[in-house]
């Protein structure tokens, strides 16, 4: 028999009828032994997620406005999903212990976690599960860094002592008890805990699509879904934009070597994709597209700068000044492209130009605003002749302009800077290019 740790995100866990869905799904494999669930999602457009209800009661809190009304919509949805599913898990009291913490100053972290901790206790009764608290489980230290390896241990020690369990993601506690939180949509990280606290054969991460895409289906529509991704070459796409899993769910389940499987709680049937540590080896060429806009290039020509001792150190001098890390920095004999995002140069273009000036003393220096970075990413592209011209071939049939061009040396990835107008038109042309 094996075992198999999955998470059910927000959507997945919205009401009745989601609950509905992943009962069977858990129960139509008796692998599925350990449960991580998030707070409860939107049910439909225009629905608040439940975390953010909670959030919103603390900020109310903080800033003397009334938060009963919020309060009390949480607690109406938690009551209402109760009473539809026929478990009763003493919630009048739960909520009267949050209320009682949220006067007394509880922290935005503890406000936030009760949205997970509830509906795990829920979802544990109407599983028939044990309920297992994450907290005390799921370490931080005091400055609230979260602690791996005594997480890894905790987690081992309580779960052998459980044959089925439902835990609620997204939190933990430090060494006072006080509650923390990973990041927003951090139950992903929880489920790679548990995966590789229990050594799972598989960590599957329920969610309401069945899988990532090769390319963004807003762009692409109809794009086909990537079936198998490695660890590296999912870190690729994720940097550019690409996201349906927490970034840090992907170390735990990769340091003990366990696949993630994306699946679709509205489409169980469908296969979804899977991550694994080493490459499938298949036919296809390129396994993603991602990319995103907003991106600076400062173009700098100096004439000897190849043999100018310490140039480049300026330049990250500069930077480092600024707080900014660079996306690329792509160079020839004598130029070199800074590559920064909007995001980081944050309205100090004109200062930072100004520093360069003064420092590097450049022959030119062209700025190019509004630049789209897009990744293709693909195992498969390496020692296979002929990708990067079928790539650029594509582009420049599509009319695209490329202002600039990076190869990663792992030569899994070629990201090209292209302006911010074309960037709809490079996916296209590239998705149909090697994948169509
Ligand atoms: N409920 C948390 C959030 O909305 C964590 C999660 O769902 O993963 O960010």
């Amino acid at each position: 028999m094996g075992l198999k740790v999955a998470k059910f995100g927000g959507s997945s866990v919205a009401d009745k009828i989601q609950l509905t869905k992943i009962r069977q799904i858990i129960e139509s494999d008796s692998d599925r032994k350990y449960i991580v669930v998030s707070a409860p999602g939107k049910r439909y457009d225009g629905d608040s997620k439940i975390t953010d209800l909670l959030y919103l009661c603390k900020t109310h809190m903080e800033h003397n406005l009334p938060y009963e009304q919020v309060f009390q919509v949480v607690c109406d949805r938690y009551t209402v999903l109760q009473l539809n599913l026929g478990v009763d898990t003493n919630l009048e009291e739960e909520f009267e212990t949050i209320k009682k913490n949220l006067i007394a100053g509880a922290s935005a972290d503890y406000m936030a976690s009760r949205g997970e901790y509830l509906n795990a206790r829920i979802i544990a009764a109407f599983l028939g599960f044990d309920f297992v608290d994450t907290a005390g489980l799921v370490k931080f230290d005091q400055k609230g860094r979260f602690l791996e390896d005594e997480t890894n241990e905790a987690l081992a020690v309580e779960l052998a002592k459980h044959e089925k369990a439902v835990l609620p993601g997204f939190y933990g506690s430090d060494e006072e008890g006080n509650i923390r939180t990973f990041s927003r949509g951090g139950s992903d990280i929880t489920g790679a805990l548990v995966a590789r606290a229990m050594n799972a054969d598989v960590y599957e991460n329920w969610t309401d699509v069945s899988g990532f895409l090769i390319a963004d289906p807003k762009i692409v529509k109809d794009s086909l879904p990537i079936s198998s991704i490695s660890y590296k070459e999912l870190r690729e796409l994720s940097y550019m934009g690409a996201s349906v899993l927490h970034e840090d769910a992907i170390y735990p389940a990769r340091v003990a070597d366990i696949p993630i499987n994306i699946r679709n709680t509205n489409k169980p049937d469908d296969p979804g994709t899977m991550i694994t540590a080493e490459p499938v080896r298949d036919e296809k060429i390129i396994t993603g597209i991602a990319g995103s806009r907003d991106f600076t290039v400062l173009a700098i020509y100096k004439n000897m700068m190849s043999s100018e001792r310490g140039f480049v150190r300026k330049i990250l001098g500069i930077l480092e000044d600024y707080d900014i890390s660079f996306e690329h920095l792509p160079s020839g004999i004598d130029t070199i492209s800074v590559v920064m995002s909007n995001k980081s140069i944050n309205g100090r273009l004109d200062e930072i130009m100004e520093d360069f000036e003064k420092q590097l003393q450049p022959d030119t220096m062209d700025v190019f605003e509004n630049i789209a970075l897009i990744a293709t990413v693909g195992c498969g592209m390496s020692a296979r002749p002929g990708t990067s011209a079928k790539l650029f071939g594509a582009l420049a049939e599509a009319g695209v302009n490329i202002r600039m061009i990076d190869q990663g040396s792992s030569e899994m990835n070629i990201i090209v800077g292209v302006e911010g107008k074309d960037f709809e038109t490079s996916i296209k042309a590239i998705y149909n290019a090697f994948v169509n």
